[in-house]
């Protein structure tokens, strides 16, 4: 265990030295369960984000994207259950003999704390439930200000939008709505870096279907299927990821059947990445009774009119993050050496490509570098020229930071013409197996193109 409690370690140290995560206002002591993206970091979750994107919303004709605000007022989650007994209340307990506050119903916060009181025991109040909405006043007079929340999860933002898509989109139902947002939990023990914090991004599809026991199973087994194979292409190996169905007692008030994609972290064993409920008309009803809006569909085929049902694919953006770093973080020995790599999915790494001269003082080569640089920038995007230290070096940052190809350019490239017709070849590394090929300067396009 203290090895793989390590891997944790090792990730959080790597992730502020290499730019890609900072305690939030770090230099004022930092801010509990609330963390900074750095220039990697920020890179990296987009490519996360803009996958889901592509997946759940662009690639497919059912489904509209959106983007919600993220102040609600009062009434939007007295609906929604998650103000008042039901909706978003965290069991709480305190120590009888510091006063520390804690989770409940999270067995290992208990016995890390317990271990902390090393000669007494440890006695804890009854829990009371403790509602983690964050709230806040909007308006310049004490008076009329009005409470607001900043939304607890981004799934309301899309159900007081229902009516909105119908009349403005005029889609035939099923179809979906996706959206990716912050949200924000006052979490009682925010910890594991960025499992469990108080901001955090959601990325979510809300599907809406015909209310029907058979038409609710076969889409509930579609989506459940979706999002795991989803999950699967951000590079995990399939035996680190299952799905688990969430036992009767332990379903939201909002789920008639939930289901989670558990990662099996080095950290405590099987932990959420995301759910997907089967919400049935819950929100839609709620949102109908207290607004007095009408928020049924009408079906011009079969000429009903109805409240349709809900399934729901819900994600966390830094829970999906931070499993990422764990699948991918690696330590090797290559050619003698030993080194720390990511073995980033492609398409998510913050930097695509890395280009070198081999020697910075040889004009000719860092000016041949930086035209190869200017050119594969222009295509990819993301990719980086660094002339700094031996190549060796060079190669464990990238590697560090998960770069799956550096490219070097040598004396052979400048002086040994690959084709009669004068091109030349440049060195390609891979990151994973450290081997090189040569490959001619006017194919690194197309050799990259279906790379990322
Ligand atoms: P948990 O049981 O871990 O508190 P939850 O069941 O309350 O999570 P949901 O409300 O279903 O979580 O939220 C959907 C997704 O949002 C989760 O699968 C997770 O990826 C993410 N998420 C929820 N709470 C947090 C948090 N405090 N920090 C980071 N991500 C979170």
């Amino acid at each position: 265990m203290a090895e793989k409690e390590n891997k944790m370690d090792k990730i959080v140290s790597l992730c502020k030295r290499r730019g890609f995560i900072f305690q939030g206002s770090d230099i004022y002591g930092g801010l509990a369960g609330i963390f900074d993206y750095g220039p990697l970091g920020v890179e990296l979750r987009h490519n996360i984000k803009q996958y889901f994107w592509q997946k759940f919303i662009t690639e497919r004709e059912d489904v509209y994207g959106m983007g919600a605000a993220i102040l609600m007022p009062e009434k939007v989650w007295e609906a929604s259950g998650h103000i008042g007994t039901v909706g978003l209340v965290d069991p709480l307990v305190e120590c009888k003999i510091c006063h520390e506050r804690i989770r409940a119903d999270q067995s290992e916060v208990i016995a890390d704390h317990e271990k902390t009181h090393k000669k007494e025991k440890v006695e804890w109040t009854d829990p009371i439930k403790f509602n983690v909405m964050v709230g806040t006043k909007l308006g310049a007079s004490e008076k009329t200000a009005t409470q607001v929340y900043l939304r607890g999860e981004i799934t309301q933002g899309v159900h007081v939008n229902f009516k909105n898509i119908l009349d403005s989109m005029h889609p035939k139902i099923p179809f979906g709505i996706g959206q990716i947002g912050k949200a924000f939990r006052n979490e009682i023990t925010p910890r594991d870096f960025l499992f469990r914090l108080r901001e955090f991004e959601q990325m979510e599809l809300q599907y809406y279907i015909k209310p029907d026991e058979a038409e609710g199973k076969k889409q509930y087994e579609y989506w459940k299927q979706f999002a795991f194979d989803w999950y699967i292409g951000l590079g995990f190996k399939k035996e680190n990821l299952r799905l688990r169905q969430h036992a009767p007692d332990e379903r939201a008030h909002y789920a008639k059947d939930a289901w989670d994609i558990e990662y099996n972290t080095p950290f405590a064993g099987w932990k959420e990445a995301w759910g997907i409920h089967h919400r049935a008309d819950w929100d839609l009803r709620r949102h109908s009774e207290y607004s007095g809006i009408d928020l049924s569909y009408y079906d011009e085929e079969t000429k009903e009119r109805f409240t349709p049902w809900d399934i729901e694919c819900s994600g966390g953006v830094d829970r999906a993050f931070l499993f990422i770093l764990l699948e991918a973080y690696s330590e090797d020995r290559l050619g003698g050496e030993a080194r720390t790599y990511l073995k980033l999915a492609p398409k998510l790494a913050p930097v695509k490509v890395a280009v070198f001269p081999l020697l910075k003082n040889k004009p000719h080569l860092v000016e041949k570098a930086r035209e190869i640089y200017q050119k594969l920038k222009k295509e990819f995007g993301a990719v980086e020229f660094d002339d700094n230290g031996n190549i060796g070096k060079r190669y464990r940052r990238q590697d560090e930071i998960g770069t799956p190809f550096c490219i070097t350019i040598d004396f052979d490239t400048i002086e040994k013409p690959a084709r009669a017709g004068g091109d030349q070849t440049v060195t390609v590394r891979n990151r994973d197996t450290g081997k090189q090929e040569r490959v001619s300067e006017s194919d690194l396009v197309s050799y990259f193109k279906d790379k990322f």
